[in-house]
């Protein structure tokens, strides 16, 4: 499946807030919302207009969107799956975006972004209960156990990765052993376990016109 290949910082500025797409560097001086926080382009710096019900409604589902680092037609899939599963539609899509692979490693640690999440998973490091993973979308399921096992390469990324995560909270629903790189589901995650600010209603507004 395709990638974003362009700035990650740019689409920050877009959605006027700080994603953390680019982790380490997010925290930094260097963040480019810290310093032109205002949307990209030409007239990005002109006087705001205010935004229509669409307008609000596209531009939360555009930044759910990128904040998991997927383009349309995936997004699209997983809200028509998420309409198709029992309970309610906008928890459903942010669990099953919650329980990607990439995602989990994010929240663990093992990664500081979504984005390192999936070139760890790509890169073929993980392990979903003993079998390789290397499909970053791949959701974890309830008593999942994740193990990183590196050969060469990897493992000081990792570490470092970890060492800067480490005041970082893991969300309730994960379980992590940073000194043998394993890690369990506990639990699905629950809508309270979700910690971004989103409003999901906006987004089923939009698939419903
Ligand atoms: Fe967004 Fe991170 Fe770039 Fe800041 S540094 S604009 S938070 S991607």
């Amino acid at each position: 499946m395709g990638r974003y290949l362009g700035s990650s910082c740019r689409l920050c500025r877009r959605e006027g807030e700080k994603l953390f797409l680019k982790g380490t560097r997010c925290m930094t001086y260097r963040c480019a919302m810290e310093r032109r926080a205002y949307a990209p382009g030409q007239h990005g710096n002109a006087r705001k207009a205010k935004l229509s019900n669409f307008g609000l409604q596209m531009r939360e589902k555009q930044k759910v969107k990128r904040i998991y680092g997927m383009f349309e037609k995936q997004f699209n899939n997983y809200f028509g799956k998420a309409v198709t599963t029992k309970g309610v539609t906008g928890t459903v899509l942010l669990q099953m975006l919650e329980r990607r692979l990439d995602n989990v490693l994010y929240q663990l640690g093992f990664a500081t972004s979504r984005k390192q999440g999936r070139q760890i998973v790509s890169h073929g490091f993980v392990f979903v209960n003993d079998h390789k993973v290397n499909i970053p979308s791949c959701q974890v399921k309830e008593n999942d156990e994740i193990a990183l096992k590196f050969k060469k390469k990897g493992k000081k990324t990792v570490d470092d990765n970890l060492k800067f995560s480490e005041n970082r909270a893991v969300p309730a629903w994960l379980e992590i052993d940073r000194e043998h790189y394993k890690a369990k589901i506990k639990r699905l995650p629950a809508r309270e376990d979700i910690n971004f600010p989103v409003n999901e209603q906006l987004i089923i507004e939009l698939y419903s016109r």
